[in-house]
Order: C-alpha cells, then sequence, then structure tokens
C-alpha cells in the first residue's frame, strides 16, 4: 500500500454539463494492489493509513493519465511532413512508410519506438490504429503488453485506393483479424478494434468482413475515418451510391453497433450527427493533424449539441507528435477561431477531453479517466523543469483553473515526469523504467 501526497487535479464529472474540475493542493491517494482504495485530505488519509509508504509529489501536479482515442502506430517516422492536403500526403508520405512494416524487425523497432512516445507523452491508454500487416499488429501487441499500456488496436484492412503491399481480401481480411484477436484480445491490457483503414479503401465486401470478426469478438471495438476531407468525401459518396452518407458505409452493416470511435468527421451532416449520437459513437477530435493537413476546423458545437461523445486524439504521422496537451491547447485554438459552429473550451472541460472523455469513448470510464476510488492508479505527474515558463507559471497562478491553463498552454513531454498504469510506475525522472530493445 502506498499513499501519493500531491496536488491532484481531475474532472470526474463532465465539464460541458456543470461539472466542476475537482482539485486539492494537498491530497493524499492511497493505492494498494494498483487500484486507489481511499483518497482526501492527506493529514486525514495518513492518520487513518499510518503504515503505508508515502510517496511525495508535492513539487509536481499529479493528473489522470492521458488517453489518445487516435493515434497511428506504423507513422512514428512519418511525423512532421508538412505542407500536403490528406490524399497526397497519404500517397507521398504515410503509406509508403506503411508499407515497410511488412518487415518483422522493421515493425518490432517502431513498435518499440510507438510504444516509448505513448509513455513519454504521459499517455496511458490508446485506440491505436495498427498496420496492414499482422506480424507488425503482433508486435505491437507484444509491445505494448511488455510495458503494460491500456492499448486498444487491430488489423487495418483495405482492398483498394492503396498500394498493392497493403491490399487484402475479405478472407483474409477476416482469416487474419480473427486470429490476432484470439492472441491479443483481453490479454493484458490489450484489447482488438475492428479496423477498416476507411470506406475510400474498403470494398463492401471487406466491410462485411469486419462486421462479421466483430461478431465473432465480443467486446471488440471499432474505429475507422470519417469525414476528414471534402475531397475524401467526394471520393466516398462516388463509391457507395447507395449509402446516404459517409456514416452510412459503416452504419448499414451494423459496423456501429459495437463501441466505436471514429477520428476527424471534420465535415458532418446534421444527419450523420443525429445517427452518431444514437448508436453513443464517439468521435476523436484530432485537431493539430486537421491544421497541418489543412482538412478543416471541427465543429465542436455541434457535435456537442447533436449529443455525439468527442475526445481527443494525435493522429501522429499527420499530427505534430503524441501529447496530448499540446492536441488540447490545438482544440482550443480552432474552436477560438470557428465562430459559428466553435465552442469556447475552459482548461477544465481540456482536461476532460484528454481523460475521462476518452475513458468513455473506449469504454473504460469504470477502470480509468479520473482519480476516484475504485479506479486503476493510471496517473501522470507533470515536474517542470526549474526556469521553464511552466515552472514559473505553477509557482505564480491564483487558482487551479488558472494553472490547469498552463499546463495546456505550456506543457509538453519534456514536463512528463512520473508515469503510472494500474499502479506500475513506468516512466520516473522522465526515463522509461522497462527495458527498450
Ligand atoms: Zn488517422
Amino acid at each position: 500500500m502506498t499513499v501519493y501526497r500531491a496536488r491532484v487535479m481531475d474532472t470526474p464529472d463532465d465539464p460541458f454539463a456543470g461539472g466542476a474540475l475537482r482539485a486539492s493542493d494537498d491530497e493524499g491517494i492511497v493505492v494498494d494492489g494498483g487500484v486507489i482504495t481511499a483518497r482526501g485530505p492527506f493529514e486525514a488519509i495518513r492518520a487513518e493509513h499510518p503504515g503505508a509508504a508515502v510517496v511525495d509529489l508535492r513539487d509536481g501536479v499529479l493528473i489522470p493519465g492521458l488517453v489518445d482515442t487516435h493515434v497511428h502506430y506504423p507513422q512514428v517516422r512519418a511525423i512532421g511532413a508538412l505542407g500536403m492536403p490528406l490524399l497526397e500526403w497519404l500517397e507521398r508520405c504515410a503509406l509508403p512508410e506503411e508499407c515497410k512494416l511488412a518487415a518483422p524487425d522493421y515493425a518490432r523497432a517502431v513498435a518499440a519506438e510507438f510504444c516509448h512516445g505513448l509513455v513519454s507523452a504521459g499517455t496511458t491508454t490508446a485506440l491505436v490504429f495498427g498496420s496492414h500487416f499482422a506480424t507488425a499488429v503482433d508486435a505491437l501487441f507484444t509491445e505494448s503488453a511488455r510495458l503494460g499500456l491500456r492499448v486498444t488496436s487491430g488489423l487495418v484492412v483495405s482492398d483498394r485506393e492503396l498500394p498493392d503491399d497493403l491490399l487484402t481480401t475479405p478472407e483474409r481480411a477476416y482469416d487474419e483479424a480473427v486470429g490476432l484477436a484470439e492472441r491479443w484480445h483481453g490479454t493484458g491490457r490489450n484489447r482488438y478494434a475492428v479496423t477498416p483503414r476507411f470506406s475510400l479503401s474498403a470494398s463492401e465486401p471487406v466491410l462485411d468482413a469486419c462486421a462479421a470478426v466483430l461478431d465473432a469478438t465480443p467486446g471488440a471495438l471499432f474505429t475507422s475515418h470519417v469525414n476528414e476531407n471534402l475531397a475524401e468525401v467526394d471520393v466516398v459518396a462516388s463509391l457507395f451510391p447507395d449509402c446516404t452518407d459517409y456514416v452510412d458505409t459503416y452504419d448499414r452493416r451494423g459496423l456501429l453497433k459495437a463501441r466505436a470511435v471514429l477520428a476527424h468527421n471534420v465535415h458532418p451532416t446534421d444527419a450523420e450527427l443525429a445517427v452518431l449520437a444514437d448508436r453513443r459513437t464517439a468521435v476523436a477530435h484530432c485537431p493539430s493533424s486537421n491544421s497541418a493537413l489543412g482538412s478543416g476546423l471541427f465543429p465542436l458545437g455541434r457535435h456537442l449539441a447533436a449529443g455525439v461523445p468527442v475526445a481527443l486524439g494525435s493522429d501522429v504521422g499527420a499530427g505534430t507528435g503524441f501529447s496530448i496537451f499540446k492536441e488540447g491547447l490545438q482544440a482550443y485554438f480552432m474552436q477560438r477561431l470557428l465562430h459559428d459552429d466553435g465552442h469556447p473550451l475552459s482548461p477544465t472541460q481540456l482536461l476532460w477531453l484528454a481523460t475521462r472523455a476518452g475513458a468513455l469513448a473506449l469504454g473504460l470510464d469504470d477502470e480509468v479517466g479520473d482519480l476516484s476510488v475504485g479506479k486503476q492508479f493510471d496517473a501522470v505527474c507533470l515536474r517542470p523543469p526549474a526556469g521553464t515558463a511552466l515552472n514559473v507559471g505553477l509557482r505564480h497562478c491564483a487558482s487551479d483553473e488558472e494553472a490547469l491553463g498552463k499546463v495546456f498552454a505550456l506543457g509538453s513531454d519534456a514536463d512528463v515526469a512520473d508515469v503510472w498504469i494500474g499502479g506500475w510506475q513506468l516512466l520516473s525522472g522522465g526515463f522509461v523504467r522497462a527495458p527498450l530493445r
């Protein structure tokens, strides 16, 4: 049993529905067997647990582990290619890199870099867009299991429009996905996600195969892309003349019956938002990627008004790195620039989007997303280096909300000092404790 003594902030209650930031300057959090068993003012907690070891984290800020709801594992080495819209960026940058993961050694190296990137950014839970190669997905699950990360991922499937090396058949898509799910769904903290790349590259038979994998894998998630870019939306409409819209390409096959997360949705119709709300399908908002590719300004206000769950994703390849703080800040910027459909974001709402909203989207809200009693101790201690603007700001802010605003405005991987997942400290002083290959 350990008592963590810290300045703590989390968001157990939805701040878009009136919930407030929960913050304490001197909180005691009792962790036993990886689970939070009690919390409260430190002195009271200390008196109730006199024999417990105390870890003093008051030189930092303790928040829940961050949740990334859309991040591409094979694109780590493709981050930072600026200047292209989506379809050109895929052709020239992302897809050639993704082809390289056919080589198992290459995939293992990328998997190690990817998981290291997540941990170093304070991300403890992620819905990961996998690879088109089953051996590469095995490499990801192997590495995430080794580190203990909460990863939900799967085989990415496509049968048209992409380089030949990335194409499959409906039969192979089914067989390989079911094999991966049998090996990894529920193994450690891994779970399986059925993952057609997007309707543009997945024919109706491949989407049907995806539906069959979902049926064969109880508890599996579904994830893909939707309405990212106007040119993409036009192509999808031409490929699916019988569908009412892009969302319908997934929905009419029952793919949104499972817990589903669709990335981007920058250009939805009102009818699509109504369907997503009805199915409780969450949208992974990836603001850095939307900005870098010029995809558009995400209509958060329309999503909220329609009742569509929204969380944050880094996207990684088309984004600008792993940091969910940066995604929160970029989301804030974009809503400031979007006058009609925008929604001004408070620091508390940014923390919600970065933590508990993601846990809800992934169906892990009973386990992670905040630091309440009964939850797993997935936590990040931010300890900005002395003299940095964040260090100065945190020492001189007037309120917890102001401090949290500075975390999102100024925070980066360099400030993520310690990370715990299920009570196991995976990052200590900025260094990953499990050995990298
Ligand atoms: Zn993506």
